[in-house]
């Protein structure tokens, strides 16, 4: 696997690559790599030839106050892990490579989607992502770019900005790796105390409460928020931020959920902010209709 520390080691390397007829693949990251993250890369390497991660911890996501400075960084504990799973080559650039001195120009999105579900706390974090990931396209033009569900509101953002900028690249969302417990795994886990980490359980099995509803023939978007926040406010260590029934596209509120809208939580845990979130799937409904 190739390190690159410079967007011109990334494009040269990339044109080689094409030039061969190859297609590449996309998966940006922050590091602190866990087992969600190598979900990612397994898929680029199953779909594209050559396979590009990328570790920056984007300080322009982060809001005043946020955990820019205390947020884990191992890089060569995250070599090993994008070597094992198969990565060509892992872009690791400093704050100065990304962002140059007098760097003034930003990808800011004029939609009420980044103003919704974690834009209403994090004002300045879906600027920063498509900033970031805006320059990551650009560096290393890749035929596909794969992300989380996990990050069901940054996924969306992320495809309506690829549709808006043209950028011809096609954008591939990935399932939600678990912990055994349900806890969707996140870099974050690692802030979580022993206690925390048993209280945190609590968002997976309010998306259990969630999708049983559902199931059951629950249409009714605020009927599943109040059920889902109920169960969270039994947690003592659980303050939530919201939970909420939106779009699964435009991310607006819904009154009654359908197929392909998204239920989305984000729950407090200690000073720890944790997010997870499923699809609406219709499927599910029928099947125990029947
Ligand atoms: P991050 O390093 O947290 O910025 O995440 C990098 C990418 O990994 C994003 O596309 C995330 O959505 C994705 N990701 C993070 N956690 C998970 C998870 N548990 N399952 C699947 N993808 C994840």
């Amino acid at each position: 696997m190739i390190t690159a520390t410079t967007k011109d080691e990334v494009r040269k390397q990339v044109k080689r690559w094409k030039e061969a007829g190859l297609t590449v693949g996309l998966v940006p990251t922050m590091g602190a790599l866990h087992q969600g993250h190598v979900s990612l890369v397994e898929a680029s390497v199953s779909q594209c030839d050559r396979t590009v991660a990328s570790v920056f911890v984007n300080p322009t996501q982060f809001s005043a106050g946020e955990d820019l400075e205390a947020y884990p960084r191992d890089f060569e504990r995250d070599r090993e892990i994008l070597e094992k799973a198969g990565c060509s080559m892992v872009f690791h650039p400093s704050v100065e490579e990304m962002y140059p001195a007098g760097s003034a120009t930003y990808v800011d999105m004029d939609s009420e989607m980044t103003r919704q579900l974690c834009g209403r706390s994090r004002p300045a974090h879906f600027r920063g992502v498509c900033t970031v990931v805006s320059k990551l396209f650009n560096i290393v033009t890749p035929h596909k770019a794969f992300f989380g569900e996990k990050d069901a509101q940054q996924l969306a953002v992320i495809r309506q900005m690829e549709r808006d900028m043209a950028f011809g690249i096609t954008i591939v969302g990935c399932p939600t790796v678990r912990e055994e417990d349900g806890l969707a795994r996140s870099s974050r886990n690692a802030y979580l105390k022993e206690e925390e980490r048993k209280a945190a359980s609590v968002l997976y099995k309010a998306v259990v409460e969630g999708r049983r509803l559902i199931r059951r023939g629950e249409g009714n978007g605020r009927r599943i928020e109040k059920a889902m926040r109920e169960l969270i406010e039994k947690e003592p260590l659980a303050r939530i931020d919201y939970v909420e029934a939106v779009d699964g596209a435009t991310l607006q509120p819904k009154e009654t959920v359908e197929d392909g809208d998204l239920i989305a939580l984000a729950v407090y845990i200690g000073k720890t902010r944790l997010i997870d979130n499923f699809t609406v799937r219709n499927g599910e409904r029928e099947s125990i209709k029947k």
